[in-house]
């Protein structure tokens, strides 16, 4: 799946831009600064494909990724911007809630957690709200080499007690660092096998 050519489909700001449902797709999720665009790149063995959708305070899109003809990759705006203006904010919470309830062949979100800090009351909320809308949701840490052994099996205990009051979470993380692309291989194979 991920050997061959990965696109840039579109960028979208509101749900009739999105493509046609006509396979499956994950999407990614997590706050400015957790490593998302870092583990895109990682995952799709390019160096600068998710990079557009990073500035804070821009208009906000769902990037869309094709990864050969059978699946989408979705990349959604990073949260948690101290500085995005409260319009902007709001615009983007109504397009991610219609998203993530309505899009039908989404099939998971990978929610990105910074292995230095946890789960944060903004990963939280969009936890609820995956619970709501009943979109299964599998924790990804990121930046693992940034702490040690003993950091990160702290944290880990955090982050399954967090999970636990979350129906819609999958139990399994996956521990990763684009940096030294621990993880990656499991991650494409959890998109590759998802059905
Ligand atoms: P985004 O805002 O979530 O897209 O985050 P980026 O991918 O831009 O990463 C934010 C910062 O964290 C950058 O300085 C990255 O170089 C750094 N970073 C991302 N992933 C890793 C990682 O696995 N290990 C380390 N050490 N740094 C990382």
């Amino acid at each position: 799946l991920f050997a061959g050519p990965v696109d840039f489909v579109k960028g979208v700001v509101a749900m009739p831009g999105l493509p046609p449902a006509d396979r499956l797709e994950v999407c990614f999720a997590g706050r400015s600064n957790v490593g998302k665009s870092s583990l895109i790149n990682a995952l799709t063995g390019r160096k600068s494909l998710a990079r557009a959708s990073n500035t804070p305070g821009r208009t906000q899109e769902i990037n869309y990724f094709a990864l050969g003809e059978e699946r989408y990759l979705v990349d959604l705006p990073g949260y948690g911007y101290a500085e995005a203006p409260l319009p902007i904010v709001e615009k983007w919470q109504r397009l991610l809630k219609s998203y993530l309830a309505g899009r039908q062949t989404l099939r998971r979100a990978f929610v990105l957690v910074d292995t230095r800090h946890g789960v944060k009351p903004v990963d939280d909320e969009i936890m609820q709200l995956l619970d709501r809308s009943a979109v299964t949701f599998q924790v990804v840490m990121t930046k693992a080499d940034k702490v040690s052994r003993a950091e990160r099996m702290a944290i880990l205990d955090q982050v399954r007690g967090a999970l636990a009051k979350h129906p819609a979470a999958y139990p399994e993380l996956v521990v990763t660092s684009s940096e030294k692309g621990d993880g990656i291989e499991t991650l494409r194979a959890i998109i590759a096998t998802l059905e």
